[in-house]
């Protein structure tokens, strides 16, 4: 094996670019895999070397072997100038948004974004004179109608992560290019592996880490990537507050990643599977996932995605509240908690009413989300078989 040619390198395939991304094995004594580096202090030759300031790697905040190569790989994967790695998803987007907004300014994001991002916005923003107006995510390019000469930033999730509603990514970009405003992606639920959000124009993709890279429910972290533009200030910002992930988490995710596609895939194939189960039970009224004809979004999601991960959820017909818990309590298969994106399946109730301001969530029973993990579809309908059995009873 050969240090890759930048040509190779360039016309590699997905899977193969997930191979050999951010590896550099003759760096470390042939050694397949980069070594978890723990340290803060880096030592110097001489004092010409301390003040010149421009050795690779200068203090343990600002990057290691180990978190170089993810950050390396992701930037590869992704289509960016630049990638930094912080503890959880949660600390990427609020880094990423304090990377372009400052007092005074005004804010657009989707009215169906991960919800601690409202926290965020409503409190930490609305503190340093940063506006929040929540959009319709069906507004696509009609979102221009909310743009005033403040507006500093226009942020999308699609789908978001519990309604699944689509956005046009697209035409968001073009209207908010048209003004020069920058558009940040919370790009958890495709990854850059099925929709490569930089290629659309985003100039700013964020991804938990903690979902599809790592893959096994056993670490936190976030990746911000950014285009040429905005790389030198995601940076900086990064560097202003040391918001460093640890090595041990980071070298998980670098393993996470050589097998990501795979796992997306087979996550794609069996939620679908056990969408199309859920859609023909009488217990259900809807299922929400982009990639059924019926979705609202199915034309947007088929137009720019190339696939959907094992995340969507379904609308029960009416029913009371000990019964759904009669359901859910029972399940032996299915964990019952919050994140996604691991070999395990989870399902998890939720209600979007209290929170959404620019719509309304009405959608006329109780909302399970589901994220279908690597067991069996057949033992994940048994053990659903037996909770909606459970539902009737009660
Ligand atoms: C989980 C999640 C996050 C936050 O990631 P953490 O690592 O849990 O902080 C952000 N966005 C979406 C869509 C998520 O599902």
């Amino acid at each position: 094996m050969k240090t890759l040619s930048p040509d190779t390198r360039a016309a590699l395939r997905s899977r193969t670019r997930l191979v050999h991304a951010g590896r550099e094995p003759f760096e470390q004594h042939g050694f397949v895999n980069t070594p978890v580096y723990r340290g803060s202090t880096v030592l110097y030759e001489s004092v010409e070397n301390l003040s010149r300031h421009n050795a690779r790697f200068t203090y343990g905040t600002k990057g290691t072997p180990t978190t170089e190569a993810l950050e390396r790989a992701w930037t590869e994967i992704a289509g960016a100038a630049g990638t930094v790695l912080t503890p959880s998803g949660l600390a990427a987007i609020t880094v990423a948004f304090l990377a372009v907004v400052k007092a005074g300014d005004h804010i657009l994001v989707t009215d169906a974004a991960y919800r601690p991002i409202r926290t965020f916005c409503d409190s930490v923003l609305r503190r340093l004179g940063v506006e929040t107006t929540y959009y319709d995510p069906a507004l696509g390019g009609d979102v221009a109608g909310l743009f005033r000469p403040e507006t500093s930033l226009v942020f999308v999730e699609a789908p978001g992560s519990q309604s699944l509603d689509m956005q046009d990514v697209p035409a968001i970009v073009a209207a908010a290019h048209a003004r020069d405003i920058p558009v940040m992606m919370d790009n958890t639920w495709a990854t850059s592996l099925m929709f490569p959000a930089h290629k659309y124009g985003v100039d700013l993709v964020v991804e938990a880490g903690t979902k599809y890279l790592s893959g096994h429910s056993d670490l936190l972290l976030g990746v911000t990537s950014a285009n040429a533009r905005y790389w030198p200030q995601l940076r900086a910002t990064f560097d202003a507050f040391a918001m460093c992930a640890g090595p041990e988490d980071v070298f998980l995710a670098l393993r996470g990643l050589r097998t990501m596609e795979l796992r997306l895939r087979e996550a794609e194939r069996q939620g679908l599977a056990m969408a199309h189960w859920l859609k023909a039970r009488p217990e259900v009224a809807r299922v929400l996932h982009p990639a059924l004809p019926e979705h609202p979004g199915h034309a947007i999601w088929q137009r720019d995605f190339t696939g959907s991960s094992g995340l969507f959820s379904v609308i029960l017909k009416p029913c009371g509240s000990e019964a759904l818990a009669a359901m859910l309590d029972g399940l032996e298969l299915f964990g019952l908690g919050y994140s996604w994106g691991g070999y395990e399946s989870l399902v998890v109730p939720f209600d979007c009413a209290p929170y959404r301001s620019a719509t309304t969530w009405a959608p006329g029973g109780p909302a399970l989300r589901f994220s279908i993990g690597l067991e069996n579809v057949e033992d994940l309908q048994e053990d659903l078989d037996r909770g909606f059995a459970r539902l009737k009873a009660a």
